[in-house]
């Protein structure tokens, strides 16, 4: 054990320091990978150490470096050190951190991460929080307390007697709601297309003046962070306009809650405390290891009622079992990742973080448009997507950047245009990353532009 485990140790080792340098692109794809894995089953067991070496010398290969300085595709942040060793140390551990009974150390530090992410992102001190594998869980596990506590008002237990004997839930959405809201309302039985969707202006903010009238049992799906523009809808005018006891506030901000942390973002999240649940990802902007988000809801109990194993469950103060507040049962100890990452940069290191990821976001935005290209959006946070002329060209500019390798960045559509989305979300990204980024960029869509177009 001891061999395997500091030999695979020097192995990690290396290929994290291969990031700032290697390509930013897989060197290899999932269809060739899976060629090369595509063996007999092995009658017999190999050798542990051959097995890590087939996955640090062949597999490694098709990774992403996505935890490396210059990736700037789907919002992802890295993982930083402290979170990144806790977690090898958790998988040692090997804890099963269902109860309190099972794993002392699991509970104890989801308590202290839940408490501290509360306090940073200035949210009820006493809200209920479950530590889940992502935002898109974190929003079914929140919006499934949402389902109970508005029907609750109308006198029916969804947990037990179901959604067929309820009364309908009218949910509204924004039109640029993320797509893991509608996934998690099918999952809920709510249904991912019965749900009235409100026009958004030209940042993909909801308009406050098109919200109907509501009579509950209502959702409300507020977003805190567009995926592309990085804008947030206007949720204190929001929670004014549907403020009722069976209409539940949601906000998605699966990145953007993050913003909270700095002052110099209040403006964007005004009013965003008064909503009665919250859905955010450690593992983008916290840039902890995956699989990391967490489910915040106003009201504890809600949340303890519908995820607990026991329908007549008795409320304890004294103790808090994680099982009772997560969709899972069994599960690793996910708060160990968050807590290492609160506790190595404090709240200053994440205010930090934060401040210099927009601040070069807005750089990215200033360079690209000194040299003539259009930046679609406000740059209010770490998003900013930019085209590079017709659709052609800049579906061309995002091709020829992920095949250069220097930096990574995805394509989107945005207003009808296809647009280059970059992210800026990781802790390791330098502003001297960012200026080679910038320069790799500019140069492709130079090369593009210069090169001659073959048919129409
Ligand atoms: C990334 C994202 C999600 C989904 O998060 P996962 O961690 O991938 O489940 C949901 N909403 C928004 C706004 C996001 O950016």
């Amino acid at each position: 054990m001891r061999e395997l485990l500091c030999e695979t140790c020097e192995r990690a080792v290396r290929f994290l320091e291969s990031l700032p340098t290697r390509r930013v692109a897989a060197f290899r794809d999932a269809g060739e990978l899976a060629q090369a894995l595509d063996g007999e089953l092995p009658p017999s067991g190999l050798p542990a150490s051959e097995v890590i070496a087939w996955l640090d010398e062949i597999g490694s290969q098709g990774t992403v470096a996505s935890a490396g300085p210059r990736y700037f595709g789907f919002v992802v942040g890295g993982a930083l050190p402290a979170p990144l060793a806790a977690n090898w140390l958790a998988a040692a551990w090997d804890q099963n951190a269902f109860s309190e009974v099972s794993s002392p150390i699991g509970a104890a530090l989801e308590r202290v991460a839940m408490r501290w992410t509360l306090q940073i992102l200035d949210l009820p001190a006493d809200a209920g929080v479950a530590l889940v594998t992502g935002a898109t869980m974190a929003n079914f596990t929140a919006l499934g307390a949402a389902r109970r506590n508005v029907l609750l008002a109308h006198g029916h237990d969804v947990d037990r007697h179901g959604v067929q004997a309820a009364r309908e839930i009218t949910v509204v959405v924004g039109e640029q709601a993320h797509v893991s809201i509608f996934k998690s309302l099918g999952m809920l039985g709510l249904g991912r297309d019965r749900v009235i969707r409100v026009p958004a202006d030209d940042q993909g903010r909801m308009r406050v003046t098109a919200l109907p009238a509501l009579n509950g049992p209502a959702i409300v799906c507020v977003q805190a962070g567009n995926v592309n523009t990085g804008a947030f809808d206007p949720v204190d005018a929001i929670c004014d306009a549907v403020r009722a006891d069976d209409v539940w506030v949601h906000v998605d901000g699966a990145f953007g809650l993050w913003a909270r942390a700095s002052s110099q973002f209040a403006g964007l999240s005004n009013g965003l405390e008064r909503a009665d649940s919250w859905a955010t990802d450690a593992h983008k902007w916290l840039n902890v290891p995956y699989d990391s988000g967490l489910a915040i809801v106003r009201d504890a109990n809600s949340l303890r009622g519908v995820m607990s194993m026991d329908a007549a469950y008795l409320p304890d103060p004294t103790s808090r079992d994680p099982f009772e507040f997560t969709p899972e049962s069994s599960r690793r100890i996910r708060g160990v990742e968050v807590w290492a990452a609160i506790a190595s940069l404090g709240l200053e290191g994440i205010r930090l973080l934060v401040e210099r990821n927009c601040r070069q976001a807005r750089r990215f935005a200033d360079g690209l448009r000194d040299a003539g290209n259009e930046v679609l959006n406000d740059v209010v946070l770490n998003q900013v997507l930019v085209a590079f002329g017709d659709d052609r060209t800049t579906a061309d500019v995002i091709r020829g950047v992920q095949r250069d390798g220097t930096c990574w960045c995805g394509e989107t559509n945005w207003g009808g245009r296809t647009a280059m989305r970059i992210s800026v979300s990781s802790w390791a990204t330098t502003d001297e990353d960012v200026e080679r980024s910038l320069a790799a960029i500019l140069r492709i869509a130079d090369d593009v532009r210069a090169q001659p177009r073959l048919g129409g």
